[in-house]
């Protein structure tokens, strides 16, 4: 493996206690730009006694106040601008749990910044300038699409603007124009590589080099499944609508080993969500950013719900940019199950580690009057579905509600499933849990 194209050398590979310097001083303006020109955070710090002044450096950073996904509901639509309104090029939104969009809101600066970020993602990714970069996340107020779009075009690749969806053409375009990148969610890369190997093509009538892959989290397992269906090398990018979008984080091809986070632009923080004290570097917890430049919609620490660590020690690509470990899950996506805390993401490791089981699965939860059930449907691989008889898919499904029933202590219900059999979710992000708990 060849030592890695780094974007922003400068930038990347700065010493850490110049990067410490830049991080305080832009903290410092960060906190004085929304004092005076957002009344919440003025507020939120008058109330904690926290003046301007009193933030210098990094180390001073716990004395500011969380911004939680609520407070940005409350201030719904344009209550957080640090601008006015007319100095806003561009709003893009996530869809919430509850109906309600979460906006952000960026200046043309903003924009640059962010198409800087996506840039460094895809040249962690291991592209190269030139390469044709096919965009299959959703275009729209979704962050996805125009984010890496953007970074494309600055990185100076070959763009195709897809979207998420017809999966059909997006074969098509792999084959006609030789694709090298290729960035969706993970579970549309599943999709796009069954649709693949439907249509006759293998790995030698595509050129796929790069994945650039996020907006779920996913596992070494499903990486595993990517990689050889489609003949890449697969990486995993970070970033949330209230930040920025793609590109506060994404995995260097050389070590795949952490994400690298954009820390010139993001400061980023682990703390223990119960009690909002910081944890020690490898220990996971909840992972919350401050926004240090931008301009139209700054947040200042906010806590994004997402699990992960920051890892300790340097990274063999020669960034000195710290490194947060893939995304356990979303705090609010974790189950109780009987009392006991269980991500999706871990009964897909457990899945995934059966050879006969494609990576596509669906956890149904139910309550049948008296306790809570959890069904885990999973589809089995054409290779395997072929030849199996009925006995053999029962021993299977019972091996692997052993497995779960050991790793969880918990009874899950296992049914195996034709390949294709369960749904697929083309555009926007792929459905694992299915919960009828309140409903019934
Ligand atoms: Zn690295």
């Amino acid at each position: 493996m060849e030592a890695g194209f780094i974007w922003n050398v400068a930038a990347e590979t700065m010493p850490r206690e110049e990067l410490r310097a830049l991080q305080s001083q832009r903290l410092a303006a960060l906190v004085r730009r929304v004092y005076e020109h957002v009344p919440f955070y003025r507020q939120r710090m008058d109330a904690h006694g926290v003046t301007p002044a009193s933030v210098q450096s990094l180390d001073d950073l716990p004395l500011l106040p969380f911004t939680r996904k609520q407070d940005l509901r409350d201030n719904y639509p344009f209550g957080l601008l640090a601008v006015p309104r007319e100095q806003v090029a561009r709003i893009q939104a996530s869809s919430g749990t509850r109906g309600k969009l979460t906006v952000a809101a960026y200046t043309h600066d903003d924009i640059s910044d962010w198409a800087e970020c996506c840039a460094r993602a895809i040249a962690l990714a291991g592209g190269r300038p030139g390469d044709v970069l096919q965009c299959a996340y959703g275009y729209g107020l979704f962050t996805g699409g125009l984010g890496l779009h953007y970074g494309g075009e600055r990185f100076g690749a070959t763009v195709i603007p897809m979207s998420g969806g017809n999966t059909l053409r997006q074969v098509m375009m792999l084959r006609d124009l030789q694709s090298h990148i290729l960035c969706c969610t993970p579970s549309y890369a599943l999709i796009i590589g069954e649709i693949l190997e439907k249509e006759g093509l293998t790995t030698a009538d595509i050129a796929l080099r790069v994945g650039i892959f996020g907006a779920e989290p996913w596992t070494e397992e499903m990486r595993t499944e990517i990689e050889a269906r489609l003949g890449l090398r697969a990486t995993d990018i970070y970033g949330l609508t209230e930040v920025v979008g793609p590109g506060v984080a994404n995995e260097c091809c050389v070590a795949r080993n952490g994400l690298h986070i954009a820390e010139d632009f993001f400061l980023a923080e682990v703390i223990d969500p119960e009690t909002g004290a910081p944890v020690p570097d490898g220990t996971y917890g909840e992972l919350v950013f401050t926004t240090l430049t931008k301009q139209a919609m700054p947040v200042v620490r906010y806590r994004t719900g997402d699990i992960s660590a920051i890892l300790p020690g340097e990274c063999i690509c020669g960034r000195t940019t710290r490194r947060m470990a893939r995304l356990r899950g979303r705090y609010d996506d974790m189950l109780i199950l009987h009392g006991v805390n269980v991500y999706p993401s871990e009964i897909e490791a457990t899945l995934l580690g059966f050879e006969e089981i494609a990576p596509f699965y669906q956890i149904v939860l139910d309550w049948n009057g008296r306790t809570e059930t959890i069904a885990v449907q999973a589809e089995m691989t054409s290779a395997y579905a072929v030849d199996a008889v009925d006995a053999d898919v029962r021993m299977l499904s019972e091996q692997i509600a052993r497995l779960l029933k050991s790793r969880f202590d918990l009874t899950m219900q296992v049914s195996l499933h034709q390949p294709g059999e369960l749904g697929r979710v083309e555009v926007g992000k792929a459905v694992r849990v299915i919960d009828r708990r309140r409903s019934g």
